[in-house]
């Protein structure tokens, strides 16, 4: 298996886990760029959102709630962000659809 983010979700690969259930597994980022940084990833592989099919509904409902919950539980009560960068113009750099959850700090707006 050559995906970096299905050997994490295997434990094939080691991570920082924050939150696992049947369809969903969360974990911190390698190079955070906030003080709370959590990629939220579907155990199904998904390279990204231009591949989901209209057979995901459950699984995208599953990863966006999950997000609140993480959030919640990590303390963001300021404010934090949902982030999926899609393809080379966001700079998508892993082909594993992921939901970066950023927080603990001021975001600034636009992005870059
Ligand atoms: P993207 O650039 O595709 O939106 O986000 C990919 C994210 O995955 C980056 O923030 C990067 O730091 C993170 N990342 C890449 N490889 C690993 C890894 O092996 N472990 C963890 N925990 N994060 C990773
Ligand atoms: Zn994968």
């Amino acid at each position: 298996m050559s995906c970096i983010f299905c050997r994490i979700v295997s434990g094939a690969v080691p991570s920082d886990k924050v939150y696992e259930d049947d369809k969903v597994f969360a974990f911190r980022d390698i190079s955070p760029q906030a003080p709370v940084h959590i990629l939220i990833v579907p155990k199904k592989h998904v390279a990204g959102l231009n591949e989901l099919s209209d057979e995901d509904g459950d699984v995208v409902a599953a990863l966006v709630a999950v997000a609140g919950k993480i959030a919640s539980s990590s303390g963001l009560k300021n404010g934090w962000r949902l982030v999926a960068n899609t393809g080379p113009d966001a700079g998508q750099t892993m082909d594993h659809l992921h939901f970066h959850i950023l927080g603990g700090r001021k975001l600034t707006w636009p992005p870059g």
